[in-house]
């Protein structure tokens, strides 16, 4: 599973990564270095993001991503993972879950050999 972006200073010091964990979140509170707005919204959403990172999360203060003592390093792969549409993991599972969970329920009775029953 890729990472969105890290961010270290330039005193070395690292604080944190945005990857997995923050963009499939299942609700909760971020303590993220993106400031949480890649919180639960998915790979996709979260690439495109992180492509326009205005500030990050750093010591729990926002601070501008582009400050002279902050490093923020981004995924090089970021622009393809924005466009990337058909990846499985492109929405976090829980949406998945629910989308499937959705289809099955418009035909409740339409294969009562189904092996969910
Ligand atoms: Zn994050």
């Amino acid at each position: 599973m890729p990472y969105l972006f890290r961010v270290h200073d330039t005193d070395g010091n690292y604080h944190g990564t945005c990857s997995r964990r923050c963009y499939e979140a299942l609700g909760g509170t971020s303590h993220c270095v993106c400031g949480g707005i890649n919180h639960g919204v998915g790979l996709r959403r979260a690439a495109a993001n992180s492509l326009d990172l205005q500030s990050v999360r750093v010591c729990g203060r926002m601070l501008p991503a582009d400050s002279p003592h902050l490093i923020v390093a981004k995924n090089p792969a970021l622009e393809s993972l924005a466009e990337q549409t058909t990846w499985p993991w492109a929405e976090p599972a829980h949406v998945q879950i629910a989308t499937e969970l959705a289809r099955n329920h418009r035909q409740p009775d339409s294969d009562p050999n189904a092996s969910w029953k």
